[in-house]
């Protein structure tokens, strides 16, 4: 392993990269059962920074294992639950007091510009487990009256018991490593579950350092279970006989093979997929307010964003104005290493990143598209691709109707406001959706019939621990976040009792 030399780590962080990474299962930290480990790579050079745990299915079934005993006789379950909220209101203030820290480990990780990580991915993540610090005491159930036809003259007490659904297995992407995370842990510590917890093998190192946390907070050992590796422990967990539920978030092709794993058991399954989100400006909208938003819709992240706004619909009355305005935006955007403190936005997470989004762009020009600003990889070394804005693309071009995830915008002009919603909905996604107008009637109007499970008004990329995320059609099943994520890790007993017994 080479050694850090990423400009502007703090020596806290070099140490926790220079370290060879093990699997947590139960309270060890344990080599995987083959002894195996893969690269950790900063995207920005290229250079390998650290080694994590090949992780298998051997490894897998001890996860399990773990987690299985902590929910069936650890002390997790029967915790009291102010006692629980207590123990992920700790984990927040550590997570609080490591921010730095984990954003210089997301930076390295996966690209982005430290500044970005500790502004959205850390911040975001604090307050995840604040939110879900707070329901432990609020899981209720119901007294139900019931009348029961065929016995009269009876007499019963009718309730219903929320029950933690078990143990989980959750299986993250590479984009957002820590929030991702944190989406996922935060429902399932509130509800009482028990986990095994698989980063995406291209970024595995904030989940390490948060397992950690956890069992510095005191979350008793086996709660929280992480298994670093690639496709091999993802689907050892989606196929596992002993794991109650699985929750993904990643690709939709991916996520259409969990479905099927997950069939053994009939295991729970919330699944987070893609998007090829549409982003609607109106000819009225303040269009000083609509050009950098639709910049930031889709430049956030680099591009590397499910829900990106990733086509741009723009009334024809003010398509160039808004066009130039965003191509303007992206060729001023600074790229660089994510710990340059002058850097907008960092490389792709990996070189197979780049080479898909820079196929994606081959292929978009090759069928007549035109690149108003972009249009390539760019940098010496390092998985860079400038930030893109196409036009002159048709409804069936692959950058249009594929999720690029990428830096990479298609504009296309429409005529009149009933026009825009059947080419925005053409899509086997409904992730999210933008609108932008001065109208607040049609405003609504258009959100109404978006056919996507977020919609942002002249806003974009909002998110909170209390707003329900996910996904309609091929983007997903459930809800991250808000309390919908709640009946996704609960389970609802319907308890009666004889009152005249
Ligand atoms: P991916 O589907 O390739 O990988 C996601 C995770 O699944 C990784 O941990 C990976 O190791 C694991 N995995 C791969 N093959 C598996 C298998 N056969 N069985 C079980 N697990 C397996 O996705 P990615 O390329 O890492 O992430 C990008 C995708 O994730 C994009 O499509 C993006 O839209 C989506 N995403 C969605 C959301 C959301 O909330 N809807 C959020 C972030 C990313």
């Amino acid at each position: 392993m080479s050694s850090l030399t990423g400009k502007g780590a703090s020596a806290p962080v070099q140490a926790f990269f220079n370290r060879r990474h093990r699997l947590l299962i139960g309270q060890d930290w344990v080599d995987a059962a083959s002894g195996a480990s893969f690269a950790v790579i900063d995207p920005a050079t290229g250079e390998t920074v650290s080694q994590a745990a090949d992780g298998g299915e051997e490894d897998v079934n001890r996860a399990v294992r773990a987690a299985r005993a902590a929910f069936e006789s650890g002390p997790w379950r029967d915790l009291k639950p102010s006692e629980r909220s207590r123990l992920i209101w700790k984990l927040a203030d550590l997570l609080e007091a490591h921010a730095e820290e984990f954003a210089e480990i997301e930076s390295l990780d996966n690209g982005k510009p430290k500044r970005v990580a500790l502004a959205s991915d850390v911040a975001l993540s604090i307050e995840m487990f604040r939110y879900m610090a707070g329901w432990p005491t609020k899981l209720e159930g119901t007294t139900v009256p019931i009348s029961v036809p065929y016995m009269p003259g009876s007499r019963f007490l009718s309730y219903t018991l929320r029950e933690p659904v078990g143990v989980v297995g959750q299986i993250i992407p590479w984009n957002f490593p820590l929030l991702m995370a944190a989406w996922k842990l935060g429902p399932a510590l509130a509800t009482g579950c028990t986990v095994v917890l698989k980063p995406a093998e291209q970024t595995p190192m904030s989940a390490l350092r948060l397992g950690e946390l956890i069992l510095e907070a005191g979350i008793p050992p086996g709660v929280v279970n992480i298994v670093t590796g690639g496709p091999v422990p993802g689907a050892a967990i989606a196929a596992h006989p002993d794991v109650d539920k699985v929750a993904f978030t990643g690709s939709t092709e991916v996520g259409k093979l969990i479905v099927k794993a997950a069939a053994g058991n009939l295991k729970k399954l919330t699944l987070e997929l893609g998007g090829k989100s549409p982003n609607v400006v109106y000819a009225d909208a303040d269009l000083d307010l609509a050009i950098p938003g639709a910049a930031h819709a889709i430049f956030f992240n680099h591009g590397q964003c499910c829900n990106a706004g990733s086509r741009l619909y723009i009334q024809e009355k003010v398509f160039d104005r808004v066009v130039e305005g965003v191509a303007e935006v992206a060729g001023r955007i600074r790229l660089g290493p994510g710990l340059d403190p002058q850097t907008q936005m960092g490389p792709m997470v990996s070189q197979e990143q780049q080479n898909t989004v820079s196929g994606y762009l081959e292929s978009g020009l090759a069928a007549g598209a035109r690149a108003l600003v972009g249009g390539k990889r760019c940098g010496e070394r390092g998985y860079f691709v400038e930030p893109t804005v196409l036009v002159d693309v048709q409804p069936d071009m692959k950058v249009v109707r594929e999720e690029i995830f990428g830096p990479v915008v298609t504009a296309m002009p429409f005529r009149e406001p009933e026009e825009v919603l059947p080419v925005a909905n053409d899509t086997i996604y409904g992730l999210a959706a933008g609108v932008w107008t001065r109208d607040i009637g049609k405003a609504h109007r258009t959100a109404a019939r978006l056919r996507a499970g977020s919609v942002w008004i002249n806003c974009y990329h909002v998110f909170d621990a209390a707003l329900p995320f996910g996904g309609y059609k091929q983007s997903g099943w459930g809800r991250e976040m808000g309390h919908d994520v709640l009946n996704n890790y609960t389970e609802v007993k319907a308890v009666t009792v004889n009152l005249d017994a």
